[in-house]
């Protein structure tokens, strides 16, 4: 997930190993993202989510390239300080989670491009939702994983081809989406641990939520953002160490 722009000229994704250079957290014992071995993963019950009712209406949006990655932000919130009335509450997590941004990871072919692997399996593309409680600095990803598929949502769609526009760094444009549109949560399954920043400084204590539903991208979609602006946006897979991943479903699913 994206974190604050000023650390942008230390680090590159050519160099993932060396950015614990200049930012120690890289090299912690909780870092993200992980692979996921769902033999491994510990079942648990976990209340719904419960998001409130703008993530059902569309709202304007700023995207804007960091020169590392498209970040999208609700165009009204001009600051971290302002909440917004995007939200969410429970799945087990205490108070509000506001809407901080959105943004996509993707490789320069299909065969990689997402953050978290499972079971070993990269996906061709990785979408995180970063939210934050401000009342006690706790950040929550909702992530999202991709297949290559030509039943692609339009609101995906969208977001390339506006995306890939913003070839150079700083440039930036506003857009209308519908968040619901984008995450397509509904009741669908996922696994929970604690990890890190994916981008530097990479702190830990991030609440991670990988969702296991992949969502259909079109090649062509991806081949925009590729092309356009970059070709990799993504950091490889770190050690487990002692964390447990929890799974919010029964095993006899997923024969
Ligand atoms: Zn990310």
């Amino acid at each position: 997930m994206s974190c604050t722009e000023k650390s942008n000229k230390y680090w590159s994704y050519d160099n993932p190993s060396e950015w614990s250079k200049h930012f120690p957290s890289a090299n912690g014992l909780c870092q993200s993202p992980i692979n996921i071995n769902t033999i491994d993963t510990i079942p648990k019950f976990y209340s719904p989510f419960i998001f409130s009712s703008k993530y059902n209406s569309d709202e304007l949006f700023i995207l804007s390239n960091n020169d590392q990655q498209i970040i999208t932000t609700l165009a009204k919130c001009t600051n971290e300080q302002n909440t917004n009335e995007l939200w969410f509450t429970g799945s087990d997590l205490n108070g509000r989670f506001y809407f901080v941004n959105f943004h996509m990871h993707w490789g320069r072919n299909d065969k990689h491009g997402s953050e978290h692997e499972i079971n070993g399996h990269r996906f061709p593309a990785e979408a995180h939702f970063v939210h934050k409680n401000y009342d006690n600095g706790q950040i929550v990803v909702l992530a999202f994983l991709f297949t290559i598929d030509n039943n692609e949502h339009s609101e995906w769609e969208k977001y390339a081809n506006v995306a890939s526009q913003l070839i150079k760094t700083h440039d930036r444009t506003t857009c209308i989406f519908n968040l619901n549109r984008l995450m397509q949560v509904k009741d669908r399954e996922f696994f929970r641990y604690i990890g890190s920043l994916t981008t530097p400084p990479c702190t830990e204590g991030v609440i991670w939520t990988i969702f296991s539903h992949e969502i259909p991208i079109k090649e062509e979609s991806l081949n925009l953002l590729r092309q356009n602006i970059m070709q990799k946006a993504y950091r490889p897979v770190q050690p487990l160490n002692d964390r447990t991943i929890f799974r919010n479903y029964e095993y006899s699913k997923m024969i």
